[in-house]
């Protein structure tokens, strides 16, 4: 993505709706992109006065323009020189374009519920994200699938780039960095491996136990742990397991246990209340009596992603059949998912595959339950299937009955479409391999 021809383009669109002397007065001297990082493309203003005529009159009006160009999620922000590290000599060629930070903006502490189960983990993040690897390092958070350990971690990457915008913070999923490993030892090519992953001020790495199967990246993941270490960088895992519960080097984990350990538990019904409360003021003017909420909230108990995909469901519901939102409608809407759940009472294994798989693939288990045929959701609702066939073995009907109560040759022509396309695929079968991983 061309980052400075973003800009070019915004600025050419919107000069047609300003007169040219105005045009010219505000934007003649806008021209440079800095950088991209955290979902922002950072603009270098020529003075405070500009900077806050761009940000007062233009900056909707901006974004908008942006949003049309590019289907990234993006925005502008403007920074005048001083706010700008002296090091990184703006004038100079070198700009930052590669660097990603990974964050979602949304992740945020804000957004972030407190409650019993995870204030002392929350405290923890927020310390380190005001005062780095003084307050902890490294600040290992573990808990178990949908509890919000990459939310939080997030969150801190979100709060250092947000108090200055210099701050070098990357968030990594282990998959990826066992990837970038791999490629780079295999090419034996390490410049840009070395890039990504030194001079960092923060390295947010999530779901380590995936660390397990790979020994070499291992003894990598050590030497930079290390160095940042050493330097005083602030490093945070995140992990489904305590530190010396994971297959991985002791030398490694025992350094885990270096900094600050917290875990993240089962938000109790007040907190899953509460998340609910504020999803609903965030998200929509639907009026939702509290009985609703504390229905879904006694019903959804294990993970938070299913509580907010629950309630969305709900939500979704009352408008497509223009009910309003009672408890009728709440349990309606959420039959099958409630079925589900009863279901696996025995066996849980099914809730947590599809919770991995909508985990994975940011959609909700309802959607994947669900008869939508955009791909978006077929894919993951047929590697479900896929993975309930070849690794729990069980029959086509009940995975029919499990999967929303389908008929079993849909199940089949699911199940061999997956296994063919794993061939030709090589996105999909990465998929498949981090999956039946975490699943573990
Ligand atoms: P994990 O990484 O532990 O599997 P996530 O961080 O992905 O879990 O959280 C799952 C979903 O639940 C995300 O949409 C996240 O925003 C939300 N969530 C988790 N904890 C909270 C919280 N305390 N307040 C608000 N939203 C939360
Ligand atoms: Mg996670």
């Amino acid at each position: 993505m061309d980052y400075q021809q973003l800009w070019t383009q915004t600025k050419d669109e919107i000069s047609h709706s300003i007169e040219q002397f105005s045009f010219q007065q505000t934007f003649g001297e806008v021209k440079t992109v800095l950088k991209m990082q955290n979902g922002s493309i950072y603009v270098l203003c020529p003075n405070n006065l500009i900077q806050r005529k761009l940000n007062t009159l233009y900056i909707n009006q901006l974004n908008d323009i942006l949003e049309t160009l590019t289907s990234e999620r993006l925005r502008f922000k403007f920074v005048t020189s001083d706010e700008v590290a002296p090091k990184e000599e703006v004038t100079e060629k070198k700009k930052d374009y590669l660097f990603k930070s990974n964050l979602r903006p949304e992740y945020t502490f804000s957004s972030f519920v407190a409650g019993d189960s995870n204030k002392l983990a929350r405290r923890n993040a927020f310390q380190c994200a005001q005062e780095g690897a003084n307050a902890a390092n490294p600040l290992y958070i573990f808990g178990g699938v949908g509890l919000g350990k990459t939310h939080l971690m997030q969150a801190i990457g979100n709060q250092m780039i947000d108090d200055d915008i210099n701050k070098r913070v990357l968030y990594i999923e282990t998959q990826e960095f066992i990837d970038d490993y791999t490629k780079a030892a295999r090419s034996n090519k390490f410049d840009t491996f070395e890039e990504k992953y030194s001079n960092l001020d923060a390295l947010l790495v999530d779901d380590i136990q995936m660390l397990s199967d790979a020994p070499r990246t291992q003894e990598q993941f050590f030497s930079i742990f290390n160095k940042m270490y050493n330097d005083s960088k602030l490093i945070v895992i995140a992990s489904d397991k305590p530190y010396n519960k994971l297959n991985i080097m002791d030398r490694l984990t025992s350094r885990f246990s270096w900094g600050q350990i917290v875990d993240i538990e089962k938000p109790d019904q007040t907190l899953r209340v509460q998340i609910l409360k504020r999803k609903v003021s965030e998200t929509t003017p639907q009026i939702v009596p509290d009985e609703v909420l504390e229905f879904i909230a006694s019903n959804f108990t294990s993970n938070i992603r299913e509580l907010e995909g629950a309630l969305r469901r709900v939500l979704a519901y009352a408008v497509a059949f223009d009910l309003d939102v009672t408890l009728d409608t709440a349990k309606e809407a959420l039959k099958t998912l409630i079925k589900v759940q009863d279901k696996n009472n025995d066996n849980n294994d099914f809730e947590k595959l599809i919770s991995i798989v909508a985990d994975f693939y940011q959609v909700d288990v309802a959607d994947i339950l669900s008869s939508k045929r955009n791909a978006k959701f077929t894919t993951p609702r047929h590697i479900c299937m896929y993975i309930l066939k070849t690794k729990y073995e069980l029959t086509f009907k009940k995975i029919g009955s499990l999967m929303g109560g389908r008929d079993y040759t849909t199940v089949i022509t699911a199940v061999e479409k997956i296994s063919q396309q794993m061939v030709l695929n090589k996105e999909l079968e990465l998929a498949i391999t981090t999956i039946l991983k975490k699943i573990g």
